[in-house]
């Protein structure tokens, strides 16, 4: 990849004087829950609404969405809010209505990233759009996977890129839900220095109190954004109960977080 500082373009357009904040609830549950949340976000550092449409559920049977109806919702959020708006894409049908309901940001999740097919696939259906494209990690510590995804989305067409660290399965016991492994993603800023990198406290750590101290280390690494999963009842959300934060927790943790000035 040449030329990689034209990959921050998008960030760098963007002139803010903090990490770029995207937040929301792991899934879209109803039009009054969304609209709710985003209500609540609305004057705060997050520039991004993010909320999951199609949720990729490890087994059968749990809640996989509300599908194409939350992309009504978000676009709601839009008009309402001025918030820009973000969802997990997963296949080249998930592409397709996502750019016809012009979704700002798109993101791929662990679970794709893992597939040089399906990586294909939804780099062929993005081929050439503007929308700023979103690479979570594998769910395994591979780092060439990650790679690979982002020179896909690159040949593509996609200059509007950036990667999300969302931590590591493993099968030993860990005080994480998906453990950080900073390493490898200190290896990722090595090899792609101008790529923006944002990280996802909330699927690292499955914990909400332990959000904050994760936020805390990315930005001493210097990452330049954060999403963080958030919802009005944590408790009862439909997905991802126990590691979403409340409106007022995220504002607080914005408060509390040490940014690093570019002098440092
Ligand atoms: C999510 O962001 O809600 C999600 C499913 O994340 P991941 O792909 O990191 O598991
Ligand atoms: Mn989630």
């Amino acid at each position: 990849m040449e030329n990689t500082k034209e990959l921050r373009t998008w960030l760098d357009d963007m002139k803010l004087n903090h990490p770029l904040v995207i937040a929301g609830p792991c899934s879209a549950e109803t039009e009054e829950q969304v609209l709710k949340i985003a209500h609540e976000l609305k004057d705060s550092d997050v520039s991004y609404f993010r909320a999951g449409i199609w949720k990729p559920r490890t087994r059968p049977g749990m809640f996989e969405g509300v599908g194409e109806i939350g992309l009504h919702w978000l676009k709601k959020v839009k008009e309402e809010t001025g918030m820009k708006t973000c969802t997990e894409v997963a296949n080249a049908a998930h592409v397709k209505l996502a750019l016809e309901h012009d979704v700002d940001l798109l993101w791929i999740g662990a679970r794709s990233t893992v597939s040089p097919f399906i990586m294909q696939e939804i780099a062929d259906a993005l081929a050439g759009t503007d929308k700023i494209v979103l690479v979570k990690n594998p769910v395994n510590p591979d780092l060439a996977l990650w790679l690979g995804g982002i020179e896909r989305l690159y040949t593509a067409g996609i200059k509007n890129l950036g990667a999300i660290h969302r931590g590591f399965s493993t099968y030993e016991k860990s005080k994480y839900r998906n453990t950080p492994e900073w390493q490898l993603a200190i290896e990722f800023q090595n090899k792609f220095p101008d790529l923006p990198l944002i990280n996802d406290p909330s699927h690292i750590t499955g914990k909400r109190d332990m959000v904050f101290d994760v936020c805390q280390t990315a930005l001493d690494l210097n990452f330049d954004g954060l999403m963080i999963e958030t919802h009005y009842d944590p408790e009862n959300a439909w997905s991802d109960a126990a590691q979403q934060v409340t409106p007022d927790a995220l504002k607080q943790i914005m408060v509390d977080l040490k940014v690093k000035k570019e002098t440092e």
